[in-house]
């Protein structure tokens, strides 16, 4: 059976062949298995070694320095890391702004904290997806300790003003007893758009190896070094990555993590505009077909993504005709329910506009002819439908 184009990069990628290469030497009893915690023969003083390098590699794609990077399970683990480290330190005490358009790794430990405690507000995204500058100072409390909000949304490729926001925060924290951090889940971001978390001015940042063609259950959390102090860690043990987040460090995880994060940083300049030029072309081919919107900003958008609403038609059916593509509706966390994705429904979709959505996302291994095939097959079954 011939697979289907696959067009759902912001869901997962595949790892990156010279990923998967690295990861393969760090496996077996002639590579680098050993733990890297292990400090009396030199199994563990390799393995240490290059899960360092991997850090400086992490470390080197978001500008910061290596002792800011905690190795964690992913960009879900990093957000209840930030989250839940923050307000533990905090008593549970005190504000948080965050919005409605967050991934439910963020949405749900946020309400974890609100019934600890913790008052919560939710800002709205406007019609394009986007949380303003302005919200977060309408909604800063003198109690607020955290701003968590993505970098870019995972359905619509929204970007959010991070640096400005980082910079309000920064601002408002100085001659305060204690400071508004600012948390950014930058899972869709890195290695798809420049993230210097120093121009960003971000005190915590999380992000995952599987959304750049790394492996998948490893990611990490940039800890400013200045606020690691204020970061309770939720995961308790033997005290590794500075008491922050314990447990084995799993060698070959890491090992991939580095490797995608170093190719990530030499591609980026090429990669990006040659994606957003594939995804561009995607739209033309279809934007003049009937009842097509496009959902999410246009121009504040990441390069991969390409959320479209096929008004009038059911988002299932769609989903299902469109046989020869590898698609979403809605986000791959919600799919598994039928219910209508939240992030548009919050950016004023009605449920039949969210149920009518298709999020296509693109990726390094996209092709032209790739495009020029999903052009022409999204065409005859929409037509078709809506004939039919
Ligand atoms: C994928 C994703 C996550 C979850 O990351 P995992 O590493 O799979 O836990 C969190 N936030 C956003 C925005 C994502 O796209």
């Amino acid at each position: 059976m011939k697979k289907p184009i696959y067009l759902d990069y912001a869901a997962t990628t595949p790892v990156d062949p010279d990923v998967a290469q690295a990861m393969c030497g760090c496996l077996t009893m002639d590579g680098v298995f050993a733990n890297p915690a292990s400090r009396s023969h030199i199994y563990g003083w390799q393995a240490e070694e290059q899960v360092e390098t991997a850090r400086g590699e992490v470390a080197d794609l978001l500008s910061c320095d290596s002792r800011e990077v905690v190795w964690t399970s992913g960009a879900t683990e990093s957000n209840n890391l930030a989250l839940k480290g923050v307000f533990e330190k905090a008593g549970y005490r005190g504000h948080l702004i965050t919005s409605l358009a967050e991934h439910k790794a963020v949405i749900d430990p946020a309400k974890w904290l609100a019934e600890k405690g913790v008052e919560v507000t939710w800002l709205q995204p406007d019609a394009s997806g986007l949380v303003a500058l302005e919200q977060v100072k309408a909604a800063l409390r003198p109690d607020t300790r955290l701003v968590s909000l993505m970098h870019v949304n995972n359905e619509t490729g929204s970007v959010t003003p991070v640096a400005e926001i980082g910079e309000f925060c920064r601002e408002v924290s100085e001659g305060r007893p204690h400071e508004v951090l600012f948390h950014v889940d930058a899972a869709q971001s890195v290695g798809k758009l420049p993230v210097d978390v120093n121009q960003l001015q971000v005190d915590l940042l999380s992000l995952s190896a599987h959304k750049f063609y790394g492996p998948k259950g490893v990611g990490a959390l940039y800890v400013r070094r200045k606020i690691q102090p204020l970061l309770a860690p939720i995961m308790h043990g033997g005290g590794h990555e500075r008491g922050m987040r314990s447990g084995t460090l799993p060698t070959h995880q890491l090992v991939g993590m580095g490797a995608a994060a170093r190719l990530s940083r030499e591609r980026l300049t090429d990669e990006m505009p040659r994606i957003a030029l594939l995804r561009d072309q995607l739209w033309a081919g279809i934007a003049d077909l009937p009842g097509v919107r496009r959902n999410g900003s246009a121009d504040l958008v990441s390069p991969i993504h390409l959320n479209v609403c096929f008004s009038g038609l059911d988002g299932e059916a769609l989903q299902l005709s469109l046989r020869e593509l590898a698609v979403s509706s809605g986000s791959a966390c919600t799919s598994a329910s039928i219910e209508p994705s939240y992030v548009l429904k919050a950016m004023g979709l009605s449920d039949a506009d969210a149920h009518s959505s298709i999020r296509f996302s693109l990726g390094r291994f996209t092709s032209r002819d790739d495009v020029e095939m999903a052009v022409v097959h999204i065409r005859n079954v929409v037509l078709q439908l809506q004939s039919g």
